[in-house]
């Protein structure tokens, strides 16, 4: 369904009925639908829901994942995470966020940020990461799902879909629970809590491109990206896919995309180091 299309008034209002049955929108937030810019990357999106409801909803959907996920009794790597994590943070630029680094035991190659700087990395993927910079890839692609508001798009759409045939049991059931589970899904969560909708293509190379550039302002050398990707695509998991690999763009356009940005990047690496100094980004 193209809901970006100006012809598709009636997609938009059952989102918006649902929505509000939902409790995700309001009405005020309902007569200012239509189109954002995603930052850095400009692209137009459609949007019913707010920047707040979503933050809401990304920090009760964190808790219950803490509640039934172990931290990591590492500290070295929670330590590390959160060091990476925050001189993301501040390269987001995103004052309304309360960023939170937590690292879960698992074997599960995977990571997530949910809307409102609500992070995890599971430790499975840390091999793959071998340095900072490679947690750096990792963090700040994760990062840029959640302020390019992939999975606010998702849930548009998903409602969108599902709007006619489980509106009425959205309304019955347990309101709390399904708006959890809503942004778990769209964000590409562990699926003990629903089903992984896979990001587009557009999304992941977006979230690359807006990443790459997040990176390189933290002071994070940039041209890890693609080294990072080619090393992921080497060690995929056949059980527990990490969510940007069920419908990753092929290896090739991805690194080319990468590659297109790499001046840019590497300008605004130049810029971080003074602030970092050099040397420091590769431990
Ligand atoms: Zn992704």
């Amino acid at each position: 369904m193209n809901l970006h299309s100006q012809k598709n008034v009636s997609a938009k209002s059952v989102v918006a009925v649902t929505m509000l049955a939902l409790g995700i929108a309001t009405p005020a937030m309902l007569s200012s639908v239509g189109c954002q810019s995603v930052p850095m990357t400009n692209r137009k999106q459609l949007l019913v829901t707010s920047v707040e409801k979503e933050n809401e909803m990304g920090l009760s959907a964190y808790q219950e994942v803490l509640k039934s996920e172990p931290l990591t009794k590492n500290e070295k790597a929670t330590e590390m995470v959160r060091r990476v994590g925050q001189r993301i943070a501040d390269a987001a630029d995103r004052p309304d966020f309360k960023w939170e680094f937590n690292v879960i035991e698992s074997e599960t190659q995977n990571a997530f940020c949910l809307p409102g700087g609500k992070v995890a990395i599971y430790t499975g993927i840390l091999p793959v990461c071998q340095n900072e910079a490679g947690l750096a890839v990792v963090m700040s692609h994760e990062v840029a799902h959640a302020i390019a508001r992939h999975g606010g798009e998702r849930m548009t759409y998903q409602t969108a879909q599902n709007a006619g045939k489980t509106l009425g049991s959205y309304v019955m059931q347990n309101q709390d629970a399904k708006k959890q589970e809503m942004v778990l899904t769209a964000y590409g969560v562990a699926s003990e809590y629903g089903v992984i909708l896979p990001y587009s293509r557009k999304h992941e190379l977006e979230a690359d491109h807006i990443g790459v550039l997040l990176m390189a302002k933290a002071g994070y050398d940039p041209s890890e990206a693609p080294t990072f990707w080619e090393r992921f695509s080497g060690s995929k998991q056949g059980a527990a896919p990490m969510e940007w690999m069920s419908t990753h763009p092929a290896d090739a356009t991805r690194a080319a995309a990468l590659r297109e940005l790499m001046p840019q990047a590497m300008n605004d690496y130049e810029g971080a180091s003074v602030k970092y100094g050099l040397g420091d980004p590769v431990p």
